[in-house]
């Protein structure tokens, strides 16, 4: 059994009834909901759109490897109504699932790295980690995840819901 951290978003449509309805089935398909933290409202990073993004981070325990669980999340993405990709870069998405943390592993295949290689830049992950998992050690920085949000530079403006 693997535990595993994951970083929920969305900005397009009913937002937080469209990460309600991933939570259920990502604990329909991929394993037990140990952990999750509060919603968060968070302003679009990486590219201009006047759609906030919810965000959110939740605990699992899985059974699934780790480019198994990834399909599965993708599948479930795929599911909300989110479109293939057009244009690389950042877009809206009804919903985006990211691997933060596999157990301790470290992952750098074509489709999959993990640690996730943005995290510790985002305060949407961080502070939504911090809520559940403030003493997670990174496995490649040796880190915390309260030293990390300490020490991230994002100054985004994030609030509980
Ligand atoms: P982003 O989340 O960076 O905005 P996407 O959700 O469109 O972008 O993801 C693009 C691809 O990133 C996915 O198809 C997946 O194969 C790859 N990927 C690499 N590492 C991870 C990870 N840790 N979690 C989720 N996807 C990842
Ligand atoms: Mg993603």
């Amino acid at each position: 059994m693997s535990k595993v951290y994951l970083s929920l978003g969305s900005n397009l449509g009913d937002k937080q009834r469209n990460l309600s309805v991933a939570i259920s089935e990502i604990e329909q398909r991929c394993g037990k909901v140990e952990l999750c933290s509060s919603f968060y409202s968070t302003p679009p990073w990486g590219f201009n759109s006047n759609n906030e993004f919810v965000n959110l981070a939740l605990s699992i325990t899985t059974t699934l490897e780790p480019l198994d669980l990834l399909n599965v999340l993708k599948h479930i993405e795929q599911v909300s109504g989110r479109q293939q990709k057009a244009k690389s870069g950042y877009e809206d998405r009804p919903l985006d699932i990211d691997i933060l943390f596999y157990d301790n592993s470290i992952i750098n295949s074509e489709t999959l790295t993990v640690p996730h290689p943005r995290l510790h830049l985002r305060l949407f992950v961080l502070v939504p980690m911090n809520e559940i998992a403030p003493q997670l050690i990174h496995p490649i920085f040796h880190k915390t995840i309260e030293t990390l949000l300490m020490e991230c530079n994002d100054s985004t403006q994030i609030c509980k819901i």
